[in-house]
């Protein structure tokens, strides 16, 4: 059996894995020239993803990747001191296995993990998909396939050729993401660096093994702004415009705009979909389920959802039939738990008022002062995507 996989990130090598364990032959198509090596920013791999990584036998390389952060210093707008906290504090008591990586450090390691047992097509994209699974490419000769996956993320290229455009499913949650990389800034080292406003948040962090860092700016707006989204220019304007004055290191980051080597920018938006396969083909990852990138655990769900969907289809001896739905089944608690769990996210991580503000600074500067056991309870009542995260159950699938 003949599986095409769209997308060569987190959700694609993950699967691409367990689909050769279970005896499946894999393609994968990447858009991208080569696996991507920016660095992308940091993602959160919690408990269930951490068992998945283990069992794939990447964990211990994982763990060796790991940003390193350990401690945020937490500026609200206005005040004259910042509060200091210890995230290790934090990550001990909302879990029991948590790693902070950069998301091109894990995407490679996950792709190593089948590289020899799988074709890569970088540098090529799906141009069409018929209901008997002939496959036409931008480049490659047009071939048959007996399954296809999209795993090309947010925007997906294959659920637009078979579900219909974006539109019709994504939903915009009253937020913006910028992220830019630029030089680290010395004595940084294992710290992240946040100034919060009203409606607007700016952070800096950097992980140990890389020499540069990466600037994150979340801000909140009514409506859908007006941009194209390739105009770059106008996208770093939008944000130059919302956090010029929040704090002079703010400042100073913004002035990295116009020097930065890699810049994203995208609204906010979360995908409902009431069912994710058509056919032949189904999804996985933020192509069919993302609860909204950089405030929900988005990266175990694809971690998740690869190794579910893998898992199903060797279940279900490979009748995308019966596997898919059961695959959309398992995994449906996870992706409604995901949604609400990163409107209330935004909702912390942007406050929309003075009060969410003070709201925000005083749980972490009780986390700081508690002592241990009070500031875990306290932490047990405050972090929810942690915990709904770590409280996932997945099935054991093991290959045959
Ligand atoms: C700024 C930012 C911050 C984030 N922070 C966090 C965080 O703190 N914690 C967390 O858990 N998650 C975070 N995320 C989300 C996380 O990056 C994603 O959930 C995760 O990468 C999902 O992996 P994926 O494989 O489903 O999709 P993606 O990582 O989006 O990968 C999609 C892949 O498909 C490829 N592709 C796209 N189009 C095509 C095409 N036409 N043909 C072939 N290939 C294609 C892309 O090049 C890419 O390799 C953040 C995301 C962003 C943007």
């Amino acid at each position: 059996m003949r599986i095409l996989i769209s997308g060569a990130s987190v959700a694609g090598p993950v699967l691409a894995y367990w689909l050769t364990r279970h005896g499946y032959r894999v393609t994968v198509v990447e858009r991208a020239p080569t696996l991507r090596k920016t660095g992308g920013h940091a993602v959160d791999l919690y408990r269930p993803a951490m068992t998945i990584s283990e069992k794939m036998g990447v964990l211990p390389r994982i763990e060796e990747r790991a940003t390193g952060t350990n401690r945020m210093t937490l500026h609200p707008e206005g005040a004259r001191r910042p509060v200091r906290v210890d995230l290790s504090k934090i990550f001990n008591a909302t879990s029991d296995r948590h790693v902070e990586i950069m998301r091109d450090d894990l995407s490679e390691i996950y792709y190593g993990a089948a590289r020899d047992d799988v074709e890569y097509l970088f540098g090529d994209s799906i141009t069409a998909i018929s209901p008997d699974g002939e496959v036409r490419f931008d480049n490659a000769a047009p071939r048959r396939f007996d399954l296809v996956v999209g795993a090309d993320g947010l925007h997906s290229n294959v659920r637009r050729l078979v579900f219909g455009d974006e539109s019709r499913f994504s939903t915009f949650i009253g937020a913006y993401l910028g992220v830019l990389t630029l030089p680290t800034i010395s004595g940084l080292d294992g710290e992240v660096l946040i100034h919060v406003g009203v409606g607007r948040t700016a952070g800096m962090y950097g992980a140990r093994h890389l020499d540069e860092a990466r600037a994150l700016f979340l801000f909140r707006s009514d409506r859908e702004l007006e941009y194209h989204h390739r105009d770059v220019r106008r996208q770093k304007e939008l944000l130059r415009r919302t956090f010029t004055g929040l704090h002079a290191d703010v400042d100073r980051w913004l002035d990295e705009l116009d020097r930065t080597p890699a810049f994203y920018f995208d609204s906010i938006t979360q995908l409902r979909m009431d069912a994710w396969s058509r056919g032949r083909v189904t999804l996985v990852g933020d192509a069919g389920y993302c609860p909204g990138p950089a405030v929900g655990g988005s990266t175990t769900l694809a971690v998740i959802g690869a190794y579910v969907l893998a898992g199903e289809l060797a279940r279900a001896g490979g009748d995308h039939e019966r596997a898919f739905p059961a695959y959309e089944r398992a995994m449906a608690d996870h992706v409604h738990g995901g949604r609400a769990s990163a409107l209330s996210a935004a909702r912390t991580l942007i406050p929309t008022s003075r009060f969410g503000v003070r709201g925000l600074v005083q749980g972490a500067r009780l986390v700081s002062t508690l002592p241990a056991g009070p500031s875990r309870a306290l932490l047990r009542l405050t972090t929810k995507t942690a915990r709904l995260y770590n409280s996932m159950t997945v099935d054991d699938y093991p290959p045959s």
